[in-house]
């Protein structure tokens, strides 16, 4: 087959997918509706038209799927050796990495980004498989030194900590998923997984995929359905061992409140408001489009958008012209089409959401440069917006303070460095943050000075699995990336052994 008519085949292969009656939970390696019998459906959000009809699942079906999990926890499963897990990862790769186009199609339909963007996030995910595998053979205790009198070996174990409850948002499930599963599979725990209602359908096709590429039944499950039925049952189960979130703040408290039930570990990674500070002797050639990128990629709706561009005074002009001059490069188009770098936003409810902070904006004072309109003609079906800009914003404006989670990016003028860092941590979300600098000593004094778990020096948004990415303050606890993120897969047994 020549590459164009293997892409049409995948094509074909996504387009047999959608075409499904209804997409159902998927169990201990079967599709199974839901015990009520219940669906939903979910929308194209490019032209507003159903989707597809998915599974709402609930407490039963969460029941069923944990059981599945505790078994296959308990199975076989418990006893493939690190090499064999690292394996089985490498094939995964192998098979997501021919079918990735068909998933960024899917993906592209479902959430709305664009399928050229989410072809190109193919290396990442393809980076966190090699990443996971690489862990499933690092996995180690420490033999430790002790005082007990007599001879006392002393060292720790680690282990799988059994059953992971995965509750994932709508923003970039094709990518995000495998935070969790690839940690699932090298540390050789299990999972239910309860994608966003609003974008479920990569993480269901991923699920399938899994199993033949060989994952056992029953490793990974998956419970489609609501936040308030299924996600709120797996929170609460007994059963699950762990959750992993990312999502809004305030389910990140309902889930930490859920969790008390068997003193669940968590891993939540929640909202932001980040600081993208560009100083007066940045380098606009690459601040410009970074820091716009750093809003608009994925139409705002990413957790660590640099949503508060701070811009030291004497360039604050320069770099709005200069902002403004880039803005009209970008084409806001439907997620299939191939020129398009910003597709719409999840749903009619955002974008009412995202539009009505345009509102909110203006009442403040805030003066808005760009934007701020819904589009129209040929997209006037889907949930479109205009990348928007305010300036003239201050802090304590909600614009400032709330994430929005849309196109919007507010200029916020300062004066000196101390200033810049004292408005990045005037906010009560801690998660990204960049800042844009020729000095390497103004650069690292603001990356000392933010209160922020992540933070890029004259770029922004690169993640990678061996660095990590993390959050602080109301932006959520535990790692992603890096050892710690698999440490938080497994559990540490202390072992005193009298000889
Ligand atoms: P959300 O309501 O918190 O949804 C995230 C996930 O939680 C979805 O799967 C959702 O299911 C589920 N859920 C909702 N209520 C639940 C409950 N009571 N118990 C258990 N699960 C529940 O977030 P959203 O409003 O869809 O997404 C936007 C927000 O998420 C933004 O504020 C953004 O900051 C945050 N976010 C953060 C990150 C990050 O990496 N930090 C990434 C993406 C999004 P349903 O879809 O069925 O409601
Ligand atoms: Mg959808």
């Amino acid at each position: 087959m020549t590459a164009s008519q293997q892409d049409l085949a995948l094509r074909e292969q996504a387009q047999g997918f959608l075409s499904r009656e209804v997409h159902h939970l998927i169990i201990d390696g079967q599709s199974v509706p839901a015990a009520s019998g219940k669906t939903m459906t979910t929308v194209n959000p490019s032209t507003g038209d159903v989707l597809a009809r998915l599974a709402s699942g609930g407490q039963a079906d969460v029941d069923r799927a944990v059981l599945a999990a505790r078994r296959a926890f308990k199975g076989p499963w418990s006893a493939w050796s690190p090499y064999e897990r690292q394996a089985l990862l490498t094939r995964v790769g192998q098979v997501l990495d021919a079918k990735f186009d068909e998933l960024a199609q899917i993906e592209a339909v479902d959430m709305g980004a664009p399928v050229t963007r989410l072809r190109n996030s193919k290396a990442a995910l393809m980076k966190m498989l090699s990443f996971f595998a690489s862990q499933a053979t690092n996995i180690s205790g420490e033999t430790l030194m002790n005082g007990i009198p007599g001879s006392v070996t002393t060292m720790t174990l680690k282990a799988p900590v059994g059953v992971i409850g995965g509750i994932i948002p709508w923003n970039g499930p094709l990518v995000s998923q495998f935070w969790i599963i690839g940690a699932v599979l090298a540390s050789g725990c299990t999972a239910v997984l309860k994608p966003a209602s609003e974008a479920s359908l990569s993480v269901l096709r991923v699920a399938e995929i899994l199993l033949e590429a060989g994952v056992p039944a029953g490793v990974i499950n998956v419970v489609t359905g609501s936040g308030k039925d299924a996600g709120n049952a797996l929170a609460a189960h007994p059963d699950v061992d762990r959750i992993a979130f990312t999502g809004s703040t305030q389910t990140g408290r309902s889930i930490i409140q859920a969790s008390t039930v068997n003193i669940k570990k968590l891993q939540l990674e929640l909202g932001g408001k980040s600081a993208d500070i560009v100083c007066s002797d940045a380098d606009l050639d690459k601040a410009v489009p970074g820091a716009a990128m750093g809003v608009f990629a994925n139409s705002g709706q990413i957790c660590f958008a640099g949503t508060r561009v701070l811009v030291q005074r004497p360039i604050v002009d320069e770099f709005t012209e200069r902002l403004l001059a880039f803005i009209k490069t970008l084409r806001v188009g439907n997620s299939l089409d191939d020129t398009a770098t910003l597709g719409p936003v999840i749903s009619q409810n955002q974008l009412d959401n995202v539009l009505s902070y345009i509102d909110v904006g203006r009442a403040e004072g805030a003066e808005l440069l760009c934007g701020g309109q819904r589009l129209g003609d040929e997209l006037e079906n889907g949930y479109f917006m205009q990348p928007s800009v305010f300036g003239g914003v201050t802090n304590d404006m909600r614009i400032a303070r709330e994430e929005i989670f849309g196109p919007v990016l507010s200029i916020m003028p300062f004066d000196d460095i101390d200033e810049a860092i004292a408005i990045a941590n005037d906010n009560e979300y801690g998660l990204g943050g960049a800042v844009w600098s020729q000095n390497l000593s103004t650069a690292l004094r603001v990356v000392h000075g933010v209160h922020t778990g992540t933070m890029w020096v004259n770029c922004y948004g690169y993640v990678d699995p061996m660095v990590g990415f993390n959050g602080t303050k109301m932006s959520g606890y535990g790692a992603k990336g890096t050892a710690a993120h698999m440490d938080t897969y497994l559990y540490t047994k202390s072992v005193y052994m009298q000889l």
